[in-house]
Formats: structure tokens, sequence, C-alpha cells
């Protein structure tokens, strides 16, 4: 346990966008003596399975004058554009509408907890370890992450920045295919494409950003085969457009907690938008600071009813493609060289002459069967973390320190992200953030939520050391 004279520690697993930010936001907020430790298992911390990407076509969806990582500051990432002009992917001209790499992102992530490590307070130090921490085990007097190579690391508070786990099988049945290399389960990894020759087919199971990441990605490679998308609904994201025009609705408007009464007022606005010349785009972007505080006010039954009747639409409205890609995606498929199917995956089999695919027409008894080279599973993260095999969540509930949330949308939390025991009270010294949070807030996996909830989740970890540790300048050991 640290005392009077060592210093607090906090430990953070998960060094993507949402853990390297709380760190950021400790480095710069703390004023006693602090330690933290930053576990990732991949090489880089900030970077996360969003911003991990080498391809430069793979850009941010959101425009960089909004990606800013602190809200009062909406010019910082502008600013580093501005200084990091010349590098591959800034743009020649730096607008606030223009959309840039991801993989530029990562680095911007990367420079900023850099730079709040050095401007850090005497005694207060960032460790990064890189290791997959696989237990995490509750004292009386501490936390002990255990890591997969049998380190132990000691703290006071634990942060799971664990972010998106990947998608669910597109056909939840133990199929031998899953074990064929030409099935791709987990999308983000470098050796996805590995195998698909030019001419090659290709089956994407989904449609949405992750699906529109391959696309961008094999034509950059000059693949020239057909590429297949299917999904269940055929719904796909929309593209970003310039000049959509100014919105904003009521700071508490009043509206009864349905999830009915919801998409009438937000069509309604839409309405009204327009007839002031005013495009959609940004009616969903007023409507989405609004959308934790709604998503609160509803019953679960409420909730459960937004995930069966509205998921698919809101997601493909507010998770938008940037212009250049969708241009890109429309162009290919107006040749005929990506072709969008909505229907169901019946059949996925390997053999000698690749895997064979059936898939139902939705809303039909069509079937149609396709001979691909390779199958990427594409269906978007998946956030049911009480299934998912890996040993950290395994011994997480087999401990009964977290509990999903009643639609398991996430891990189950307060809204300030002090997570739950299963079906009991609060661990007061186990946190979240981002996308193990969509289940109480639902908007919690991208940057303009992950950015309010980080310096927060500082704050309230400070507040625990405040009683425990004198100011930095009392303290003669750390
Ligand atoms: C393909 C894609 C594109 C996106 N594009 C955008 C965008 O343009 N704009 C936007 O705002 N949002 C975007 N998002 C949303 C994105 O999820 C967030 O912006 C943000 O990157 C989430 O960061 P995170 O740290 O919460 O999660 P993640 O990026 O998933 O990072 C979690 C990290 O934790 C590590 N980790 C997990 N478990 C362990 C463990 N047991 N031990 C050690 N390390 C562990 C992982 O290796 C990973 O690095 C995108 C998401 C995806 C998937």
């Amino acid at each position: 346990m640290s005392n009077s004279k060592s210093p607090f520690r906090i430990i953070i697993i998960g060094g993507g966008a949402s853990g390297s930010l709380v760190a950021t936001h400790l480095l710069r907020q703390a004023r006693r003596p602090l330690q933290i430790i930053l576990i990732e298992r991949q090489s880089e911390v900030g970077r996360g399975v969003a911003y991990g990407t080498r391809c430069l076509q793979h850009f941010l969806n959101v425009p960089a004058g909004r990606m800013s990582v602190f809200p009062d500051e909406p010019d910082h990432f502008l600013r580093w554009l501005h200084l990091n002009h010349g590098r591959p992917g800034v743009p020649e001209k730096i607008e606030p509408s223009a959309f840039v790499p991801r993989f530029l992102y990562g680095h911007y992530i990367r420079d900023t907890l850099a730079d709040a490590r050095a401007k850090a307070a005497p005694h207060v130090g960032l460790a990064e370890i890189r290791a997959d921490a696989i237990d995490l085990e509750e004292t009386p007097d501490e936390l002990i992450v255990h890591s997969s190579d049998g380190r132990l690391f000691h703290g006071d508070r634990v942060v799971l920045a664990v972010g998106n786990l990947p998608g669910s099988y597109p056909i939840p049945k133990p199929l031998p295919v899953y074990r064929d290399p030409r099935y791709v389960h987990t999308p983000w990894n470098a050796a996805a494409l590995d195998g698909i020759g030019p001419d090659d087919e290709v089956l994407l199971v989904g449609q949405g950003l992750t699906a529109a990441d391959f696309i961008v990605q094999l034509a950059e490679r000059g693949h020239r085969g057909t590429i297949h998308a299917l999904s269940r609904h055929g719904i796909r994201p929309h593209a970003h457009r310039a000049d959509v025009g100014t919105w904003s609705i009521p700071a508490n408007p009043p509206i009864p907690p349905t999830t009915r009464a919801w998409v009438r007022f937000i069509r309604e606005e839409i309405a009204r938008a327009s007839s002031q010349g005013v495009d959609w785009r940004a009616v969903v972007d007023a409507v989405r600071p609004h959308a934790q505080k709604v998503w609160q006010s509803l019953s679960w039954d409420e909730r459960a009813r937004f995930m069966r009747h509205v998921r698919p639409f809101w997601e493909a409205h507010r998770h938008r493609l940037a212009p250049v890609t969708a241009k890109l995606i429309e162009q290919l498929a107006s040749e005929g060289r990506v072709v969008f199917y909505a229907g169901r995956l019946q059949v996925l089999e390997a053999d000698s002459q690749g895997v064979q695919a059936l898939l139902r027409h939705r809303g039909s008894l069509r079937h149609q069967a396709l001979r691909v080279a390779k199958v990427i599973n594409c269906t978007g993260p998946r956030t049911d973390y009480s299934k998912y095999q890996h040993p950290l969540f395994i011994h997480l509930l087999a401990r009964g320190l977290i509990d999903h949330d009643p639609l398991a949308l996430g891990i189950s939390a307060l809204p300030n992200g002090e997570v739950l025991r299963y079906r009991g009270e609060s661990t007061a010294r186990i946190f979240t953030l981002g996308a193990p949070m969509k289940g109480v807030l639902w908007e919690s996996t991208a940057i303009p939520e992950i950015r309010q909830q980080a310096p927060e989740l500082a704050k309230l970890l400070l507040s625990s050391t405040a009683a425990a540790q004198p100011p930095a300048t009392m303290s003669t050991n750390s």
C-alpha cells in the first residue's frame, strides 16, 4: 500500500487513445507524488486499434478541427498539424475541415503524452510497460495486475482502458473455417490482406467503417477482383459533407424518455433544419452531445428498443465516412468491383478452391453462393466483455470484479467510470472509460466522448490521492 512517503500508484491497462489520454491528464493535473503504470500489449502506446493502421488512406472520420484531445483547446490538433507540416500524410493546406490519416492521429496522441510527461510536476512519473495484462487481484491494501510474462504490478487504483473487442463470429457456431488462415477474425492486423491475389474475390462481412478501410486498402494495392460486402440490414455509413450549416437544439429538450419520442424529435428537428437549408448532418452533430444524457434517462427496456430498431440507422448517420473514402467506394461500386448485399450468411466452408459462402438475401428466400479467396470479419467491435475469452476478462469475472450491464453493451459501472462488482456495489478502486462504458452512456467510443471522460476520470483518481498524500514538495522519496 502506498503511504505518505511513497507515491500513489495508478495502473492503466490499455494504452490506446483512452489509456494514453487518462495518463496525459494525470501527468498534467497531479501535484503530489504519483506513479503511473501504463500497460499496453502492442509495441506503441497511443494507437490502439483505430490509429495503429499504417495505411495513409485510412482517414479520421471526424474533421481535424474537431479532433483536439483537449475540449478547452479546440485548435490543439490543428496546431500539432502545423508543427508537423511536411510529414507524410499532413495535408498541404491545413484546414479545420480536412480529414487526415488516422496514423498521424496516433503520433499526435503519443506526442501529447510525451509533452505532458516532460512538463509533469516533480515526483510525478510514468512507466510504459509492454505487456499483456491477464489478471487483476484485489487485496485489502492494493490491486495487483499480473502480466502474461509473469510480472506483477502493484497499484492503488486500476483503470481498465481496454477499448474495443474483436467482432462476433459471422455465423455463431464453432465452424472449422474459423481456424483456416483464409478467414480473418480480427481485422485490425497488418496480415489481414496477406495471400489475396490481384484478381481474387474477397468477402467482407460487414459494411461499416472497417469494411470501408479494407475496400480502400485493397484498391490502394491495385486489387482488381470483386469485393463482396454483406451486412444484415444493408445499411452503409453516410459520407461527411462540407457546408452542412449549423444547428443547435435546446440544452434540456422536453422529451418523454422513450426511444420513439427521441426518434420523432430528431426527425422533426431534421425537417425544421431542412426547411432552413441546413443538412441533417448538422442536426445529428447537434444531438450527439445530448446522447449520453438521453440514454441515461431511458429505461433498459427502452434502451433495448433502441438497439433493436434504431441502432443501425443512428450509427450509419453518426459514424460517417471521409468524403474522399465515400467517393472512392461509390466509384468502385458503380464499376461493379464492390458489390453490397443485405442478408445473412448461412454457410461458410473452406476447401482446396477457397472459401465458399452461402448468403440469404434479406426479406426473401433467395440464396446466393460466393466463392472467395478470403473472408474478413468486419462486423465491428463486439461489446459483451463477459463472453470474450481473454484471461483478463475471465479472471475479472471469476473474481466478481466486473459484471456486464443488462444489455451486455459493456462493463457495469457508474456514469463516472467506477466499475461495479458482480451484482454489487462499486469497487471504488477500479475504473473504466471509452468502449466499456457503452451500456452506461451509449456514446462513449470515439474521441469527442473520450476526451471529456479522460480529464474527469483523472480528476476523480487524483481526488483520492489528495487524502493519502502530502504535496509533491513535501515528499522526500519517490
Ligand atoms: C477502425 C476504427 C476507426 C476509428 N476511427 C475513429 C475516428 O476517426 N475518430 C474517432 O473519434 N474515433 C474513431 N474510432 C473510435 C475509436 O475506438 C476511438 O477513437 C479510440 O481510438 C478508442 O480508443 P481506446 O483506447 O478506448 O480503445 P482501443 O483503441 O481499442 O485501445 C485499447 C488498447 O488497450 C490495449 N489492451 C487491451 N487489453 C489489454 C490487456 N489485457 N493488456 C494490455 N493491453 C491491453 C489494446 O492493445 C489497445 O491498444 C475508430 C475505431 C475503429 C475501430
